[in-house]
Order: structure tokens, then sequence, then C-alpha cells
């Protein structure tokens, strides 16, 4: 039994924290994060073709539209361990911006695989999805959760934390891509000047207290990507003047986000602000 047709949300994420504790002998490295969903989507449509391939297209001419995109990566997965007898057209209308430390790329392979399990009403448990989210990067098992959780190993492994909600974000993508890998590579962990406080951001995550979770997003890879963009900083500071009540890189860049109470300060300082140049986004936690 299988539906025809099938939409479906992708929703980026943001880091309220980042951490790397070591670099494991198989060269990935060991983080704690604190990871939300943000409310920035793409959207995913599936349609069963009778013909075995996966066709890929998209708004988005920048992406990759071939095998080495992390939604066709999905697809072909899902395809190959449930031995599902059909092709599939994947259109994604593209909203998350690419190579901006919002996981954009992972959270389409989630939608694909949390769709496909629908589709084909495979109902497979959330936690075997998971695992099969793995194999495609380590963010996608997040991507497949949702909401607030911590993430330990390289990523995969998840608690869920009380979900924030309500919470207004700016989120600023400079006009460049960040390679994840050049960022890591060139951290140096016996240098790192400031680190997060993960226990404690837990706790005010518990409490829901926007003034100390504000207070404690701290990201490692900030000082990697801030040295290659020092404009980065005046971004950061720019979204304080303008009432974010703390702000942050996500990910390994380059997209900053502000943190407001609610979305409707979020619009107001979006108002206010002069970044010229800049895609500018306002969003929510989610
Ligand atoms: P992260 O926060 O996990 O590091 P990111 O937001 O920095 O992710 P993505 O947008 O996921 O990065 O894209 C990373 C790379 O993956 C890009 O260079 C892009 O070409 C490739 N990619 C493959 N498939 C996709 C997809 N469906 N959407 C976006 N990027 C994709």
């Amino acid at each position: 039994k299988s539906l025809e047709k099938f939409n479906i949300y992708a929703s980026g994420k943001i880091n309220l924290t980042l951490d790397v504790l070591f670099k494991r002998p198989d060269d990935y490295h060991e983080v704690e994060m604190i990871l939300q969903t943000i409310s920035l989507k793409d959207e995913i449509s599936l349609k069963l073709i009778p013909r075995p391939v996966i066709e890929l297209s998209s708004n988005c001419l920048e992406l990759p539209q071939d095998e080495s995109n992390l939604a066709y990566k999905a697809a072909k997965l899902m395809i190959e361990e449930y031995r599902l007898d059909t092709g599939i057209a994947i259109n994604i209308n593209k909203n998350i911006p690419i190579a901006a430390g919002l996981a954009g790329g992972s959270a389409d392979a989630a939608a694909v695989i949390v769709g496909i399990n629908e589709m084909f009403e495979l109902n497979r448990p959330q936690e075997e999805l998971m695992g099969l989210g793995k194999k495609i990067g380590a963010d996608v098992p997040f991507c497949i959760l949702g909401k607030t959780a911590l993430a330990q190993g390289i990523g995969e492994k998840l608690l869920p934390l009380r979900p924030l909600s309500g919470f207004g974000l700016l989120l600023v993508k400079p006009p460049y891509f960040v390679s994840t890998k050049e960022v890591y590579s060139r951290l140096d962990l016996k240098t790192i000047q400031k680190r997060p406080d993960t226990l404690a951001m837990i706790e005010y995550i518990k409490m829901q207290d926007i003034d100390k979770i504000a207070s404690g997003l701290c990201n490692v890879l900030e000082e990697v990507t801030l040295k290659l963009y020092p404009e980065l900083d005046f971004i950061k500071k720019h979204l304080v003047c303008h009432g974010a009540l703390g702000s942050l890189m996500s990910g390994s860049g380059p997209t900053v986000f502000g943190l407001f109470e609610t979305v409707q300060d979020a619009r107001r300082a979006a108002a206010k602000i002069n970044l010229a140049g800049n895609e500018i986004f306002v969003s929510q936690v989610e």
C-alpha cells in the first residue's frame, strides 16, 4: 500500500552550543552540542514513478541535482533497505541557505526518510529511521528527531531536552559559503579560548530562562570562522545592539543568529538593522 504523492517540510537547525572535545582515532571530532529546530524550512515533494529511478529537481540551481544530493542518497537508502519496488521523483523547494551552518542538506535527507516511511506505510520506528539517517550524515538523526536536543558522539547520539518554543530568531547569512571540513581542520583544540557550559545550558533550557540561555550561547568554531571572516563579529554585535538578547554563529557558519524573546521582537529588529549584502531571515525556534 502506498500513496502516489507526499509533501513534507524539512526544517533547519541552529546550534545553541557547540563544543569539540577531542579528535577520535577515526579522524572524526567528538562533539557536544545543543541543537534547536527552527521554522525556516525547505519543502519536499515526493512522487512515485513506475520506473526504478530517482529523479531530482529543485528551484535552487546551486544545489547538486545528482547522486551527491543528500536527499537522493536518502531515497536510495530507503528503497534498498526496504526493497521498495518503485522509483521516486523528489522536488526540493529550497528556502534554507546552502552550506550555511543550518543543516539544510541533512534536513532534506531526514524529510525524505520520514516521507518515504509515511508514503509506503512502512511504520518503522523513529529510532530505526534515525539509525539509517546516520549513514548519510551525523546531523540527519537530529533532523529526524527535531525540537531541542543534546547531541554527542559525532552528533548522532541524542538526548531530547525540554523543547523551547516561541522564541524569535533573526538569521543573517553572509554572501559566502564556509566549508565545515576546512573549519574543523583549522581548529586547534589546545588553544580554544572559550567553551560552552553545556550542563548549565541544559538547566537554563529546563527553566526556559531566555536571558540565561542567551548568555550561555557559545560555539568553539566561532574563533576559527571569525578569524577567516572578521565581519561576522560585527554582525553579532550589530544584532545585540538592535535588541537581540544574545547572538551566535551556527555550526561552522557563516550564518549568525540573534535570539529574541518573541518573533515580533525579531521582526522589529529586522526592520532596523543595516546589514546590506547579507540575507536576512526572521524565524523562530520550533
Ligand atoms: P551543517 O550545519 O550540517 O554543516 P550546512 O548547513 O553547513 O550543514 P548544507 O546546506 O547541509 O550545509 O550543505 C553542505 C553541502 O552539502 C553543500 O556544499 C551542498 O552542495 C551539499 N548538499 C548535498 N545535498 C544537499 C541538499 N539537499 N541541500 C543542501 N546542500 C546539499
